[in-house]
């Protein structure tokens, strides 16, 4: 398949030289195939609601209802095909700042439970919406870590946007649980839950774990993925559990700033 590869055949350095370069023949190749295919998914990902947009503004501009109502079922079809538009170049745009390692963090001291409140009360009404419980409780009070503000919230957001997406009953709990170094925020659903072989994968970009199921929840295929790179970079530890048909529980675990806590939690 390589038309680059070298035919030396020797134990000498050139054999070694040869053997080097070969390597780095696959891993170009490996890179070339692993962009292929992220922008055959990008395109795809992108084609689904354009595809909708098209046929339905169609519909209601050549007046192709029976009703009113019918009519307004397919113009929020377009509303919520746009919005889900929006996020995806949203998350198509923060991907490929990470890819390039040009995503700018401003480091702050920030207070994990006053972020994690108002990440929360931002979702209520979606929460709301679904008839499911949201509560957030706390052990302690010292909840200062070394964090991009910003990205900390996108990462609450994203898991709590998730729990909800994927549960039909019962509901969410947010709790933030304190050791002396360390803080763990932890969001439990009550939902659909992942199959226990594809936990491994859910952070990989654009993997659903039903192709369809996603869709008719409203999501990108790229959160996860872009939790776990915010996570990182700032530090932290993400943790997964799951059980089909009764939840999902995620964790992530952070480093306290050292002149908080004591004599506090
Ligand atoms: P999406 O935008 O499709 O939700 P994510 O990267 O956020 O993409 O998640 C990847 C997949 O993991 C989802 O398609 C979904 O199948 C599964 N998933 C994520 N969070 C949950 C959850 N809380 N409960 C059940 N399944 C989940």
């Amino acid at each position: 398949e390589l038309e680059t590869r070298l035919e030396i055949k020797s134990k000498d350095e050139i054999g070694s030289l040869a053997d080097a370069i070969n390597d780095l023949a696959i891993d170009l190749q490996h890179y070339r195939d692993t962009r292929q295919e992220l922008f055959s998914n990008i395109s795809h990902e992108l084609r689904t609601p354009i595809t909708y947009l098209e046929g339905y503004s169609k519909v209601v501009k050549d007046k192709l209802y029976e009703t009113e109502e019918e009519k307004d079922r397919y113009l929020d079809i377009i509303y919520q095909e746009a919005v889900r538009l929006q996020h995806l170049v949203d998350d198509l745009f923060d991907m490929a700042k990470m890819e390039e390692g040009k995503i700018s963090l401003v480091f702050e001291r920030i207070d994990l439970s006053e972020l994690v409140e108002q990440a929360v009360r931002k979702v209520e009404l979606k929460a709301k919406d679904k008839s499911l419980r949201l509560t957030n409780s706390q052990s302690g009070k010292a909840s200062l870590v070394h964090a991009d503000g910003k990205r900390m919230e996108q990462i609450v957001l994203n898991l709590l946007e998730n729990a909800i997406r994927y549960t039909e009953q019962g509901g969410i709990d947010v709790h933030l649980v304190y050791t002396s170094k360390r803080v763990t925020l932890i969001v439990e659903d009550t939902g659909i839950g992942i199959p226990e072989e594809e936990l491994p994968y859910i952070f990989e970009r654009f993997y659903r774990v039903e192709k369809s199921r996603s869709r008719q929840f409203g999501g990108t295929g790229l959160g996860l993925s872009i939790v776990k790179k915010l996570v990182e970079v700032q530090g932290g530890e993400l943790q997964v559990s799951s059980k089909l048909g009764e939840g999902t529980r995620f964790e992530i675990q952070f480093v306290l700033l050292p002149d908080n806590g004591e004599g506090r939690t």
